[in-house]
């Protein structure tokens, strides 16, 4: 074996891929979560597998596990779950981030911080790198999260600065993929399961916003190598797919790709929602020689593979 990785977050929809990945690289994976979002079907098939283990646990409460690497992912990511009950999303990203970096400094285990294109916020800058601080509502509903992956950045360097943690931290664009839940209410699995039903497809304000969508096997490429890039660099860095859409294309592409005979309604824009958001690269391209490959129409098609097959089941 490789070494001991702790996954929190690990039943949910990255952590399960980060998970099948880590141990397909010979590795023991203890895979620890609340199953506030996630659930046992992501993870059932590594059931089996000795070098598996699954930890029911929330990371708002301290735990002592003795570990190599740490990948921090718990938190719920999609705005009507972290909006459910918003307390207890900041309490996770900021007594979770406190809880994990505990068992770094005590087992001197590298730790890295799933954080989100969110910390930019309604960005006035166009593209964002890694230097733009964002723009970002302390007190909106959507601040429960922003904030929350904010502090936990913040967190981070502290724990470097003062303890000498050695730390990683990645800025996640919007990834989309296979083990999305599909009551997740995000737009990549609402669009696809309303196709594949014939359904009206909501989106919410004009459809003219736009988002970068990021094939979920580009994002385990790219954290696996942020974690293995060497000792001093920490990030943030930038991990998403540069080429942006907007609602309403996102939508049509769906229609064509799923044969689909829905209908595009609209719906009100929800509070403090983003208008715009692509990723600047240049930093993991240059540090982690990363960059993503898979193309928007690739992804979607494979995505809608697994949406079929989840709900004829
Ligand atoms: P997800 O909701 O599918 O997974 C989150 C997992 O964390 C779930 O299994 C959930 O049960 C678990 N969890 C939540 N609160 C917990 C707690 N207090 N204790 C233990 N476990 C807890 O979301 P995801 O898309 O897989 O996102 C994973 C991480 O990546 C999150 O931290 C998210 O903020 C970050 N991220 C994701 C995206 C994206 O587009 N998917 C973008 C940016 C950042
Ligand atoms: N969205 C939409 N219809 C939906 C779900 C989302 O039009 O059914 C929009 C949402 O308002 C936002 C974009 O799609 O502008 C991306 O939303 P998501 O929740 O997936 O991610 P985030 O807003 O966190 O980037």
């Amino acid at each position: 074996m490789n070494k001991k990785i702790l996954i929190t977050g690990g039943a949910g929809f990255l952590g399960s891929h980060l998970c099948r990945r880590l141990l397909k690289e010979n590795n023991e994976v203890i895979c620890l979560d609340n199953f506030f979002t996630g659930v046992k079907e992501n993870i059932i098939d590594l059931l089996p597998n000795p070098y598996f283990e699954l930890i029911r646990h929330d990371v708002q409460e301290p735990i002592l596990l003795e570990v190599d690497e740490i990948y921090n992912l718990a938190c719920p990511a999609s705005p009507p779950y972290y909006q459910f009950d918003p307390v207890a999303t900041t309490r996770t990203s900021v007594l979770g981030a406190i809880n994990m970096l505990e068992i770094a400094k005590k087992c001197k285990a590298k730790i890295l911080q799933a954080s989100t294109s969110e910390v930019y916020g309604d960005p006035e800058v166009h593209p964002q790198p890694e230097s733009y601080r964002g723009n970002v509502s302390t007190t909106g509903i959507r601040a429960c999260y922003d904030e929350g992956k904010r502090c936990a950045e913040t967190l981070f360097f502290d724990y470097q600065r003062q303890y000498n943690v050695k730390i990683k931290i990645a800025r996640i664009f919007n990834t989309y993929g296979p083990y999305m839940n599909q009551n997740d209410g995000r737009v990549v699995s609402n669009f696809i399961v309303q196709a594949l039903k014939n359904k009206d497809i909501t989106i919410y304000g004009n459809g003219k916003q736009t988002r970068s969508f990021q094939y979920v096997d580009d994002l385990m490429d790219g954290i696996i190598k942020l974690m293995n890039s060497s000792d001093n660099f920490t990030g943030p860095v930038n991990i998403g797919n540069p080429s942006e859409f907007t609602m309403i294309e996102l939508a049509q592409k769906i229609i064509e790709l799923t044969n689909s005979k829905s209908n595009l309604v609209f719906k009100p824009l929800p509070l403090d929602d983003p208008m715009q958001r692509q990723p600047v690269i240049d930093l993991a391209k240059k540090e982690l020689n990363w960059e993503p490959h898979v193309k928007l129409e690739d992804g979607l098609k494979k995505t809608i593979e697994y949406f079929i097959k989840v709900i004829n089941d």
